[in-house]
């Protein structure tokens, strides 16, 4: 059984202090899960402040981008070198960066070779636009996704994937549990033919686009979901820790 695995993505909220302040609201409570991997993912200054107050817990750590380049003249980015000894995952290819900063594969691809050279686990994320969708496209696209930021690695061990469908990226229009679970087995079939059955097996593929505590157990319920990549309700201690909790028991009874 994979271990499921949730991340919250703060994207760009939360000054220190407010980072602070919700670590100390989650703490316990997440600390309390132990069969869901749980990943907060604060902006870039409150990474190590963060990093000091889950220390002692089970809680893990996530950077939201890096550069691809070890070190060098880019002012004002980050390597992966720099978060490598704070973090263990880092999320690579959200759609705000495809579409704001222009990320295409090229780009994604030189990342999560850097990332998996330095040791981090890439959340690399795909999914198809709106009228990508409509068009029947879906398939096609993250296929295309996979294979672009996939190019030239023969191994992606610690690499976990996210379905994000971009129309339901902080819009509070989720996909269906069905549909996601649909687009999540195509994608494991892809992996499968890119790095072969143990790799198909073993990977973490998540959900992500508008999953609250209300519509929590309709994903976690699919067998080919492995957790969620959270946004907006990763910023309320208390949606959150519903998330994670709901994902436990259902996880812990399909088991059984
Ligand atoms: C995300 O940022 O990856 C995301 C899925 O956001 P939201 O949950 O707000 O849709």
């Amino acid at each position: 059984m994979r271990v499921p695995l949730i991340a919250g993505n703060w994207k760009m909220n939360t000054t220190v202090d407010e980072a602070i302040e919700l670590v100390n609201e989650l703490r316990q409570g997440l600390n309390k899960v132990d069969n869901v991997e749980k990943v907060l993912c604060p902006p870039f200054v409150s990474l190590a402040l963060v990093r000091g107050l889950i220390k002692e817990s089970s809680i893990k750590l996530g950077a939201q981008n890096i550069h691809f380049e070890p070190k060098g003249a880019y002012t004002g980015e980050i390597s992966p070198l720099m978060i490598a000894d704070l973090c263990e995952f880092v999320i690579i290819g959200h759609s705000e960066r495809r579409h704001y900063f222009n990320e295409g594969g090229e780009i994604v691809n030189k990342k999560v070779k850097a990332a998996l050279a330095a040791g981090l686990k890439p959340i690399l994320c795909i999914g198809e636009r709106l009228e990508e969708n409509e068009a029947g496209r879906t398939e096609e696209v993250v296929t295309e996704q996979l294979r672009s930021s996939l190019a030239g690695i023969d191994a992606a061990d610690g690499l976990v994937i996210a379905y994000e469908p971009v129309w339901a990226i902080g819009t509070g229009r989720a996909a269906t549990g069905e549909q996601a679970n649909a687009t999540i087995g195509f994608v494991r079939r892809t992996i499968l033919q890119l790095f072969g059955k143990p790799a198909a097996q073993d990977m973490r593929i998540l959900y992500g686009g508008s999953v609250t505590a209300a519509n929590t157990a309709e994903f976690m319920q699919q067998p080919e979901i492995d957790g969620a990549l959270v946004g907006g309700a990763s910023l309320k201690a208390a949606e959150f820790l519903s998330i994670v909790q709901q994902t436990s028991k259902i996880r812990s009874h399909l088991s059984e």
